[in-house]
């Protein structure tokens, strides 16, 4: 496959402090890109990581036509760079852009680019406790004209941030009863863009009230609970683990997936099922709510101390032995190849 490789003449690692790092402010040293134009991918290149100019007519800013990817790599005592089920990751932006009418990038294109990428910047990744580095593939629609159609070009991109343990502070959400993050038929299964811009002001308005994220419900009657803000929810009841399927309103996270497998290994309890707010409400006044975590890339687990549905509030325990605590160690463990992989997750960067 040709790739075109030009290199930054200066590396600007030396200006970084990586124990200081905001999540997602600070990019490496190149970024991968490939066009699509005359309806096919053209020749993919790394070049330094700079802006990029667009003419105000590309459609990607007036009809939100853009998908993307979140994933990690790690680095191993061995200097060994690692990352997780990227197939998974590569697999998931061709169904997203299917979605929004958006061409499919070739699978060797995003192996072959994401290597070269992180050879490349491979210092950027760092090897202290909780230190990844985060991976941001993306595509957006490119032509330069605002007729409200699928685009004709488009650009497919790699960008990497380095990243320490990301912690959210204490988590408390509030189910939805008025806004919806996604709907029968619509485009909440893709990583599209513009699910994002719509869940940020009832996100706000939830934050107004003291509450770090939202439950999102599903849209027809909010009874069920789908996603906890950007992430797959987990529910424990007694012992048992519930979490929702997935569906066209709810992401198949690569975490969740993994965290199911992982859970069901340990001997835990799983059950894949629709899980009812009213459920949960009973649960918890009875004292069978032990957790509540939501589940993602970024964070990997994210612990929920307490939660709102209309107008009560409840706290959840203190867990000595989460499961929470146990899935998250077992699966970090993996990513970073400290751990046994024995369901072949893990990928080595050549
Ligand atoms: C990305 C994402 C997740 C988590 O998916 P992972 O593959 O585990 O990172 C969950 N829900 C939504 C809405 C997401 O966008």
């Amino acid at each position: 496959m040709a790739l075109n490789i030009e290199k930054i003449a200066k590396s600007k690692i030396s200006d970084v402090d990586f124990s200081n790092l905001k999540f997602g402010e600070i990019f490496t040293d190149h970024m991968f890109e490939c066009d699509y134009k005359d309806g096919e991918w053209q020749t993919p290149q790394i070049r330094p990581y700079q802006p990029i100019a667009f003419d105000p007519s590309a459609k990607v800013f007036h009809y939100g036509q853009a998908v993307f990817e979140g994933m990690k790599a790690y680095k191993d005592k061995n200097d060994d760079i690692w990352l997780f089920r990227p197939d998974q990751n590569q697999e998931r932006i061709n169904k997203s852009a299917e979605r929004l009418d958006m061409p499919a990038f070739p699978k060797e294109f995003f192996f072959e680019g994401l290597n070269e990428l992180l050879k490349l910047d491979s210092q950027w990744v760092q090897k202290g406790e909780g230190d990844s580095l985060y991976i941001r593939p993306f595509v957006i629609a490119t032509e330069n004209c605002v007729s409200a159609s699928a685009s004709t070009n488009y650009k497919f991109m790699i960008i990497c941030a380095p990243v320490q343990a990301y912690y959210a502070g204490e988590v408390r959400v509030v189910f939805a009863d008025k806004y919806s993050r996604s709907a029968n038929g619509g485009v909440g299964f893709a990583k599209a863009a513009g699910n994002y811009a719509a869940s940020f002001y009832p996100a706000r308005l939830a934050a107004e009230q003291g509450y770090q994220q939202v439950v999102w419900t599903d849209a027809s009657t909010h009874e069920y609970l789908e996603e906890a803000g950007t992430m797959n929810v987990f529910f424990r009841v007694n012992d048992t683990l519930i979490t929702a399927p997935t569906s066209d309103r709810i992401l198949d996270g690569v975490t969740r997936k993994s965290l199911i497998q992982l859970a069901e290994d340990e001997g835990i309890k799983v059950e894949v099922r629709p899980v009812s707010r009213q459920e949960i409400v009973e649960a918890a006044k009875k004292g069978e709510l032990k957790e509540m975590f939501g589940a993602g890339t970024a964070a990997v687990i994210s612990i929920i101390q307490g939660f709102a549905d209309q107008d009560q509030k409840f706290e959840l325990p203190v867990m000595e032995d989460s499961y929470a605590l146990r899935l998250k160690t077992r699966l970090t463990g993996i990513q970073q190849n400290k751990l046994e992989d024995k369901f072949n997750w893990t990928y080595k960067v050549r």
